[in-house]
C-alpha cells in the first residue's frame, strides 16, 4: 500500500538535502543555484527564481535560429498525448529516480521552439488518429475515421476513397520523389490509423485486412477497396518504405494454424520477402519478429527492414518481456542506422501509440511510462543526429480527458492521492479523467460491470494506485473506453526552420512546413522560401531550379490577380 503523504514529504526533504550542495550549473533539476557572485540560493529566496529566469534568458538570446536545408526530417509521434500528459510524464520520471519531478523534462521539452496544433477533424469537434494522421502526415483535414482522403469521401464511402482526386500524397511521397528513404515506427500495429496516414488510401481506419474488409462488405460496398495492410506492402508509397517496425502480424499472415494471422488472400510478407530480394538481392534485406534479431541486424548490410514485434500491438513497456520486445529507442536507433545511408537523407516518422491506448483504459501510469519511453527515443534521435540538417519534430494526434487535479504538496506522488477530499469525506487520486470504462478497481467487485453508475465514489484510501492496471477514477461511464480530448496539443521543433513551428495553427500546417524545410511537398517553393533557402546556402539538391523559380512567379501572379479580382 502506498502512503502518499509521507512518500511525498520524504521526496521534498530529500530533493532539497540535495540541492543545498547541487548547484545549477551541474543539474538542473534541484531546487538551489548559484549566481555569477558565486552566492547560492535555494527556492526560498526570491533570487533563486530571478537567476533561475536569467539563465533561461541568456541561453535564448545565444540561440541562433537555423535555416538551410533539412536534408534528414524525424517526426515523433505521441498518440495523446495531451498537454497534462506531458506535465504528468515530467513528474513520473523525475520521481522514478527520487527527484521531486515538477521542475523536470522530457527530453523534448528541451527544443528551443513550441508551437500548439489545432486537432479538430473536418466534421468533429474532437478528433481520431485517423484523420489526424491525415492531417499531420498529408497536410490536408478530413473526416473522423477516414485516412488519405480529402473530407470529400464520408466515413465507409469506398468508391469516393478510390477517386484519384480525392486522395491525398503524404510526405513519405514528397520524401521519395526527392530520393529521400522513408521509414515507419511505431509500438501499435504498423497498420494502425498513425501510421497508415503515411501511406494507405481508406474510407475506414479498421480496414486493416482483407478480412475486415470483409466484414465491412455487409454495410458498404468495399468491391474497389484495398485493405491497409495490403496497400502497405503492395502499393507505392508503401513498396518502397525502407524500414518498416511494430506490431501487427495478425494482418499480414493468412489465417491457418502456422502463423494464425488473419488474412484470406495472402502472405503479405513472404510477399515483401520475395519482392525485395527480387529487386535487391537476397541479402539486402532483413524479416524480424523479436529484440535479438533486431540488434542482430547489420545497417551496413540492410537496405529494407520489416519487423513485426507481436501479434496485435506490441506490449506496453512495463509488461512487455524486455529480451523479447525491442523498445521505442531501440527500434528508433536501428531505423536511423539504416536511412542515414541514404545521401539524399530520410524521412522517419516514429510513433509512441500506447499512451493513447492506456489512456482509453484510464491506466494513467502506463500512459505515463510509455511517455517517458518516447521521451527516450527522442533522445535517441537527437544523438544520432546533427542539429544542423536533421528537422525533428515532435507532436501528438490529440488529447485525452485526463486531468491533474489539485491541490497536491510539492513532490507528492504523481501517481497518487491528492491530499484532499471531497464534500463526500473521500480522497481522491491527482489524476482523473472526464470518462473512462465500465471497469472497477475494488478487487471484491471486479465483476461490476458499471462500478459508477451509482455515483458513489471509490475510498482509494486503501488501494496502491501505483499499481500498473489500476484504472484512475473518471466522471460519466462509458460503455468501451475513455475518449479523447479536444483541446490543442503541443509541437517541438529543433533543426533547421524549427522557428516556423512557433505560434498556433491548424494541424495540416505541420507536414508543409516539414517540407519547406527540406525542399519537397507542396510548400517547397512557397513564395519567399527560395531566396530564403538560397540566401541561406541551400544545397545544390533542393535550391530552385529556374524553371521552378518561374512556375512559382507565374503562381504567384495568378493568385494575386485573382485575389484582385
Ligand atoms: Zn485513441
Amino acid at each position: 500500500m502506498m502512503v502518499t503523504g509521507s512518500l511525498g514529504a520524504t521526496w521534498i526533504s530529500f530533493a532539497c538535502c540535495l540541492c543545498f550542495v547541487i548547484t545549477y550549473s551541474s543539474r538542473n533539476v534541484c531546487c538551489s543555484l548559484a549566481a555569477n557572485t558565486g552566492k547560492e540560493y535555494t527556492e526560498q529566496d526570491r533570487q533563486y527564481w530571478i537567476e533561475n529566469a536569467k539563465a533561461k534568458v541568456t541561453e535564448k538570446v545565444k540561440y541562433v535560429n537555423k535555416r538551410g536545408v533539412a536534408k534528414n526530417i524525424i517526426m515523433f509521434l505521441g498518440d495523446g498525448m495531451s498537454l497534462t500528459t506531458l506535465t504528468a510524464s515530467r513528474i513520473y520520471k523525475g520521481q522514478m529516480e527520487k527527484r521531486s519531478g515538477e521542475n523536470e523534462y522530457l527530453s523534448f521539452e528541451k527544443f528551443p521552439f513550441v508551437g500548439m496544433s489545432k486537432t479538430y477533424c473536418v466534421d468533429k469537434q474532437v478528433a481520431d488518429s485517423a484523420c489526424t494522421a491525415t492531417a499531420y502526415l498529408t497536410g490536408v483535414k478530413a473526416n473522423y475515421e477516414t485516412i488519405g482522403v480529402s473530407a470529400s469521401v464520408k466515413l465507409n464511402d469506398c468508391p469516393g476513397s478510390v477517386a484519384p482526386g480525392n486522395r491525398t500524397q503524404s510526405i513519405a511521397d514528397w520524401s521519395m520523389a526527392a530520393g529521400k528513404a522513408v521509414g515507419l515506427v511505431t509500438t501499435t500495429r504498423v497498420t494502425h490509423a498513425s501510421p497508415a496516414g503515411a501511406y494507405a488510401h481508406t474510407a475506414h481506419r479498421n480496414w486493416e485486412s482483407d478480412a475486415d474488409l470483409a466484414k465491412a462488405a455487409n454495410l458498404t460496398d468495399v468491391t474497389q477497396c484495398e485493405d491497409i495492410a495490403k496497400q502497405l506492402i503492395t502499393r507505392s508509397p508503401g513498396i518502397d518504405i525502407k524500414v518498416i517496425l511494430g506490431g501487427g502480424r495478425h494482418k499480414f499472415f493468412l489465417n491457418d494454424t502456422d502463423k494464425k494471422g488473419s488474412r484470406r488472400d495472402m502472405d503479405l510478407v513472404e510477399f515483401w520477402k520475395k519482392d525485395k530480394a527480387e529487386r535487391f538481392g537476397n541479402d539486402k534485406s532483413a524479416y524480424v519478429e523479436n529484440r535479438e534479431q533486431l540488434l542482430n541486424v547489420d545497417p551496413s548490410k540492410t537496405d529494407y527492414l520489416l519487423g513485426l514485434f507481436e501479434s496485435k500491438h506490441m506490449k506496453y513497456h512495463l509488461k512487455a518481456n524486455a529480451t523479447i520486445q525491442p523498445t521505442l529507442a531501440e527500434m528508433t536507433r536501428k531505423a536511423i542506422e539504416i536511412l542515414k545511408k541514404e545521401e539524399n537523407g530520410f524521412f522517419l516518422f516514429v510513433e509512441g501509440g500506447l499512451i493513447d491506448s492506456a489512456h482509453h483504459e484510464t491506466v494513467a501510469r502506463l500512459a505515463l511510462d510509455e511517455t517517458v519511453e518516447f521521451s527516450k527515443a527522442v533522445q535517441q534521435a537527437v544523438d544520432m543526429t546533427s542539429e544542423d540538417d536533421t528537422l525533428i519534430v515532435v507532436t501528438s494526434d490529440h488529447s485525452h480527458t485526463m486531468t491533474m487535479a489539485g491541490y497536491p504538496v510539492r513532490g507528492n506522488d504523481i501517481l497518487s492521492l491528492s491530499g484532499s477530499r471531497g464534500i463526500d469525506e473521500l480522497p481522491y487520486t491527482t489524476l482523473s479523467y472526464a470518462n473512462g470504462p465500465a471497469k472497477t478497481n475494488d478487487p471484491a467487485n471486479t465483476n461490476d460491470p458499471q462500478p459508477n453508475v451509482n455515483c458513489a465514489r471509490q475510498d482509494l484510501s486503501k488501494v496502491d494506485t501505483s499499481q500498473l492496471s489500476f484504472a484512475y477514477p473518471h466522471m460519466v461511464t462509458m460503455k468501451d473506453y475513455e475518449t479523447h480530448g479536444g483541446d490543442d496539443v503541443m509541437v517541438f521543433a529543433r533543426g533547421p526552420w524549427a522557428h516556423l513551428f512557433s505560434g498556433n495553427y491548424e494541424q495540416n500546417l505541420i507536414p508543409l512546413t516539414m517540407g519547406f524545410a527540406a525542399g519537397i511537398g507542396p510548400a517547397a517553393r512557397v513564395v519567399g522560401g527560395s531566396a530564403a533557402f538560397t540566401s541561406a546556402g541551400l544545397g545544390t539538391a533542393a535550391v530552385s531550379s529556374p524553371l521552378a523559380v518561374l512556375t512559382g512567379a507565374l503562381l504567384t501572379t495568378l493568385v494575386v490577380r485573382c485575389v484582385c479580382s
